[in-house]
């Protein structure tokens, strides 16, 4: 019989779970309760009863691996952690989020056990036998994988299942014990643009993208970057959107083109992009060819903004089209969000 680890770490903020864990924890439910084995949840921080708290509806077995060496993600002591939390619970199947943490982490914590692993998981399902699906060559094919190697680690992409939510309480925590290795690598901090700079969000309910559109010359024949920017922003600060971009847009910079300074190649959707899972989709000043739009297929409710009523947009790829001026639209737009907050106020 299996028996599932469900393996996760607290957040950055040190007591919670982040959101993804919880999305694996959903699915290690739904595939234990399907195999009728048994689930246990594994946790690794420096502190972990809030973050165990969290999972205490769930009514299984809790694993912790807490101290101040495991605050920070460092590869010597998540993967010790991770191999002790994997061999406590006599593990066949471990799910576990695809963080950068754990990306870095578990591929050698399957070496060490004897396991394999497969990653970028996007699904996971359970009957007589559990099969785990993941796509490949540029999110254009899917496969549907089985092993009969254990233990056998999925690392699950996030928004590919809605996440665990239950009652939080007070639940037993069995703490494993374990002897790191001395590590040569010591954590002083941690550089990262403030959130608010931070312009690609996956967990965003709103994918914006800009187009080339944006730097382009205008009705007066201007280029208007600076308003763009502005505008986009403006828009991203007060909604907390995501932003995306056409390869077009991005490439611009390299060109000695009019660019917008917060747009990067890794902003960039498509089929030389990459393929965010969002809710919806605003693009604006973008034509949608086809190579731009296949990086869209995860995206449920798609709206689009351009000048041109025959853009690729309109040709079945939108579910609604505004021939509009995005300039003019973006403008109205933050008013009505300002307006709204100023009400809130
Ligand atoms: C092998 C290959 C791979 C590719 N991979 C990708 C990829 O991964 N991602 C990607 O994006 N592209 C990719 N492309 C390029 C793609 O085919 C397009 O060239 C690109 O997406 C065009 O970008 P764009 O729509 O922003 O620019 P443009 O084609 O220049 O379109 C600009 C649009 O802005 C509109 N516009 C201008 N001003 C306004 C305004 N004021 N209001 C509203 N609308 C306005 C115009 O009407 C126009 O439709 C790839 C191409 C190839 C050959």
């Amino acid at each position: 019989m299996e028996n599932i680890l469900v393996l996760t770490h607290v957040d950055e903020s040190g007591n919670a779970l982040p959101k993804i864990a919880l999305e694996t924890l959903a699915a290690g439910r739904d595939a234990a309760a399907a195999l009728g084995c048994n689930l246990t949840v594994g946790i690794i921080g420096a502190n972990v009863e809030a973050a165990a708290g969290q999972v205490a509806g769930c009514g299984v077995r809790i694993l912790a691996l807490a101290g101040p060496e495991f605050a920070q993600p460092r590869y010597s002591s998540d993967a010790a952690a991770a191999e002790a939390l994997c061999l406590a619970a006599n593990a066949s199947i471990i799910l576990a989020p695809a963080t950068s943490r754990f990306a870095r982490a578990l591929p050698g914590v399957a070496h060490r056990v004897g396991g394999q692993i497969d990653t970028h998981i996007s699904g996971v399902t359970a009957n007589a036998e559990v099969s785990a699906s993941r796509w490949f060559y540029r999110q254009r094919m899917e496969a549907v994988l089985q092993r009969v190697h254990r233990p056998w680690f999925l690392l699950l992409e996030s928004g590919v299942h809605a996440p665990w939510q239950g009652t939080a309480g007070s639940p037993p925590i069995e703490n494993i014990q374990v002897n790191l290795p001395q590590t040569r690598t010591i954590v002083t901090g941690v550089c990262a643009p403030k959130s608010d700079q931070q312009t690609i969000r996956p967990d965003a309910k709103l994918l914006f993208v800009a187009g080339a559109g944006w730097t382009k010359k205008q009705r007066d024949g201007q280029i208007h970057a600076a308003d763009a920017e502005q505008l986009i922003s403006g828009f991203l600060r007060e909604s907390g959107a995501s932003l995306g971009s056409s390869k077009s847009l991005v490439e611009q910079s390299g060109e000695n083109q009019a660019v917008l300074k917060f747009m990067t190649h890794l902003n960039q959707v498509g089929q030389t992009g990459s393929t965010p899972r969002h809710p919806m989709g605003l693009s604006t000043c973008c034509h949608g060819e086809e190579p731009h739009v296949v990086g869209w297929r995860f995206i449920h409710e798609r709206r689009a903004i351009n000048l041109d009523p025959n853009c690729g947009w309109a040709r079945g790829k939108a579910d609604i089209l505004y021939v509009a001026d995005a300039f003019q639209v973006m403008k109205c737009l933050n008013a009505l969000i300002a307006d709204k907050t100023l009400q809130a106020v």
